[in-house]
């Protein structure tokens, strides 16, 4: 029978899987293994994917890739499974040759001779390596409940006992194979940084499917100690884990921790000292056992490997005599400068063959079969479950959550929450650092001689600067929400539930999290991608990512739509919103038509339990969003303000130095930007925009909107500053410059032109392609021209 036939609440044991060899990797590593137990636990509101519980975790797996596993009845499943070897842990010295228990250590200590220790920590996603790194560092990289939000290796460094210890934070992963970026990225890390220790850190509450990648460490004999981490959840659920006597049969070093609130650091701290210096007691290198068939293969593989002389150090020739026999790929690719590789190949191709023959499984399987038994061995011995149910409240959320009825609703009733709360909580304190400006803006023009320099500070500085500043408030909240919701685990459910439809589009519902973030920015939205792991669905999330309107744009779309749409200003603003995401939808559909045809890798994403958010943690992202903002306004937006006064000021008409009457002032100024370097750059280019109402002012607008965003708002407020004491808003409309049709259009344009230039690197260098930057560039181009011109016509009707 079929996984996808059982029905939800229906328990089953796995028997076989099929499919091709990534997909079948990949359900591996994450649990679905042979003769484990597997629970449908709930369907999506659309029926499609499901929710499934496998080895303590739950994951969501799409109908016709869960076809793809074979599942049997538990009394069934036990005869039809017979072992391929005997479970345990027998493990045999690589140098002396006697099993466990012998005194060799020689997984040597570091050959440093200094006191700087570069730690790497690896875990699965959400076993809390970024709670774990910002508690040793006291760094406040953002922690997120969501699988992937690490995309990209964070430092930070400490002092202890007179070490200094550089901790990197890696991205999560399952296994170090070659299946994703992020795994491809932690094994070359690991094999061209080598690291002097390894923390990896593992959840204790559910230790069964983390030990996999512990496992994987093992076999490439780095200096590893585990931190069981969010041991506090253990202990809730009354399981007891013997981890001195584990870590003893692993030869791993295990230290309980509890990240969330700095505990167990200090000891975790000394056995990386311990490990560095090489007097860690428990650190040994141990084999796992593959089972004889495998072992036979092995055997003679490693006797090759041995005699060459340019087999890399990094790992030991266990490990490259594994890879080989698996064919990986990407570890292979690390073993190109062999000169014997290609012999080798051939040797393992014929091996590998031979394994399958003999146990009707491939290597793959047959390795991680062998590796779950080893865990489930050494678990056997040290380990009692706990009888109190962890997971009811977890269960009773996605009940509600991920109810066919309530799922949607209650998903779009918190976007509307989100959007309302930016545009009215927001508006309060926009207007206390308007004025707040403005105040500073006077007082630097009562002080400063009328004249170049007080124009340049007041309507240059003050209030190009100001104009973009008033948005904080606005984008804390926006942040306030993205961080709860990735905090608390709701941002997966988000992606379980949206499958469906993004399944229409072509795409995964991991696509929906980058996109949701590129409501934040599209910069890190873009770099969210990475956790896709089907290369032609990342290129298409990135490409339609810039589509979703990012914070920056919000106050441009909150000023026009305020300004001219002023009673419907939330629903425009909702409304430009849908039209990112359906000019995304159609983009991405037309990709996947064209340019993209297939869809090579399986939708499977772990649903991790829901987790109160810290308080702390939620605040330290705001900050760091709103520092990163602060920071864009301290440079680029100051930078570009002062620019843009200059080309707005200069070359200024001759007057003869006569002071003008303050009416000719206004009437003057107004020339004057006319006749200024930047009047012309916007008449070039004025015939383009003119179809769609737009003049060379607005034209001046959507350039400067290149840089940055933000500085549509800021550049709009230096040239419509001259009309005295008139706020933006008002010489918006008394220009007479905007219509609310040509008003619309701008709005539409602004919506989908030219990501930033921040966007536009992320794009090259996530794509590795400087085409798909450009693409991007033109492609968006155009779409906002001629979605612009509909609009503008459109409008035309009324
Ligand atoms: P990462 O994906 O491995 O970087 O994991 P994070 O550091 O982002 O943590 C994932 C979730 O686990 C967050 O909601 C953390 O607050 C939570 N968490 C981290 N460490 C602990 C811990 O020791 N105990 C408990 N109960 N929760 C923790
Ligand atoms: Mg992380």
């Amino acid at each position: 029978m079929k996984l996808s036939e059982l029905k939800n609440g229906e328990t089953a044991v796995i028997v076989r899987l099929s499919g091709h060899g990534g997909f079948r990797k990949r359900i591996m590593e994450m649990g679905f293994v042979r003769g484990e137990k597997v629970k449908s636990v709930l369907d999506s509101p659309m029926h499609d994917p499901v929710k499934y519980h496998v080895m303590g975790y739950d994951v969501s797996l799409r109908r016709n890739e869960a076809a793809m596993i074979e599942v049997l009845p538990e009394e069934e499943a036990r005869e039809e499974l017979t072992p391929i070897h005997s479970f345990g842990c027998s493990s045999v010295c690589e140098s002396c040759n006697s099993s466990i228990g012998c005194n060799c250590i020689y997984r040597p200590a570091s050959t440093k001779r200094n006191n700087v220790i570069d730690v790497a920590i690896v875990g699965n996603p959400n076993s809390g390596k970024t709670s774990l790194f910002n508690a040793l560092s006291g760094s406040s990289e953002h922690v997120g409940n969501y699988s992937g939000v690490t995309v990209d290796a964070k430092s930070g460094s400490l002092s202890y006992k007179g070490y200094r210890i550089n901790v990197t934070d890696l991205p999560g992963t399952y296994s170090i194979s070659a299946y994703s970026p992020e795994e491809r990225y932690v094994r070359r890390h690991l094999f061209d940084k080598i690291p002097d220790v390894i923390i990896n850190s593992v959840v204790a509450s559910n230790i069964e499917r983390n030990l996999y990648l512990t496992t994987e460490l093992i076999d490439m004999n780095l200096r590893t100690v585990v931190a069981l981490n969010m041991f506090d959840e253990l202990e809730a659920s009354g399981a007891k884990l013997d981890y001195y006597h584990l870590g003893g049969m692993l030869g791993v070093p295990m230290i309980p921790t509890v990240a969330k609130a700095g505990k167990g650091l200090d000891k975790l701290l000394d056995t990386v000292i311990e490990l560095f210096e090489g007097n860690n007691k428990t650190i040994r290198h141990i084999h796992i056992n593959y089972g004889n068939v495998l072992e036979n293969e092995l055997a003679p593989m490693q006797q090759e490997l041995h005699s060459a002389d340019d087999l890399p150090q990094q790992f030991p020739v266990r490990y490259w005599a594994l890879k080989l026999l698996e064919q990986d790929a990407e570890a292979l690719n690390l073993l190109e400068s062999c000169k014997k590789l290609k012999e080798w190949n051939t040797k393992a191709a014929l091996a590998a063959k031979r394994v399958h023959n003999q146990l009707g499984i491939d290597v793959e399987t047959a390795i991680s079969d062998a590796k779950y038994g080893f865990i489930n061995g050494a678990l056997q011995e040290t380990y009692t479950p706990g009888d109190k149910d962890t997971q009811r409240k977890t269960r009773r959320i996605d009940r509600l959550v991920a109810n066919k009825w309530l799922g949607f609703p209650l998903f779009i009733a918190l976007m509307w929450l989100m959007f309302t709360a930016v545009f009215y909580l927001g508006a309060y304190p926009q207007e206390w650092i308007a004025a707040a400006f403005e105040l500073v803006g006077h007082w630097v023009a009562d002080i400063v001689p009328a004249g170049a320099v007080q124009d340049l500070l007041v309507n240059g500085i003050i209030g190009g600067v100001g104009s973009v500043a008033v948005f904080i408030p606005q984008i804390l909240i926006l942040y306030l929400f993205i961080s709860l919701m990735e905090d608390s685990g709701y941002m997966a459910r988000a992606a379980f539930i949206m499958d469906r439809i993004m399944h229409k589009m072509g795409l995964h519902g991991k696509s929906f999290i980058p996109m949701l973030m590129g409501f934040g920015c599209n910069v890190p939205a873009i770099m969210a991608t990475r956790t896709i792991e089907s290369r032609s669905s990342r290129l298409i999330t990135i490409l339609i990512t810039p589509f979703m309107s990012c914070s920056a744009r919000l106050p441009v779309l909150i000023l026009f739509a305020g300004v001219f749409f002023p009673k419907y200003a939330p629903l425009v603003l909702i409304g430009l919103y849908a039209l990112g995401i359906l000019v995304a939808a159609l983009t991405a559909r037309l990709l996947r038509k064209t340019k993209f045809k297939e869809d090579e890798t399986p939708f499977v994403m772990e649903l991790p339990p829901y987790r109160m958010p810290t308080l702390l943690a939620t605040l330290r992202h705001m900050w760091d969003k709103c520092e990163q903002y602060l920071r864009k306004i301290g440079t680029i937006v100051l930078a570009s303000t002062v620019i843009i006064w200059f080309l707005s000021y200069y070359p200024r008409p001759e007057i003869d130095g006569q002071a003008l009457a303050a009416a000719d002032t206004e009437q003057m100024a107004a020339q004057n930007y006319e006749q200024s370097f930047i009047g012309m750059i916007g008449k070039a280019i004025e015939p383009v925009m003119e179809p769609m109402g737009l003049n060379w002012r607005a034209t001046i607008g959507i350039i400067t909107s290149i840089p940055a965003k933000e500085l549509v708002v800021s550049t709009l407020g230096v040239l419509y500053s001259s009309d005295g004491e008139e706020g933006l808003q008002e010489s918006l409309v008394s220009s007479g410059d905007f219509t609310p049709r040509s008003a619309a259009a701008f709005l539409v344009f602004i919506l989908l032109f030219f990501p930033c230039i921040a966007t536009v690197a992320a794009i090259a260098s996530e794509t590795g392609s400087r085409r798909w930057a450009v693409f991007a560039v033109v492609y968006n181009t155009t779409v906002a021209w001629v979605a612009g011109y509909i609009v503008y016509i459109i409008g035309g009707l009324f």
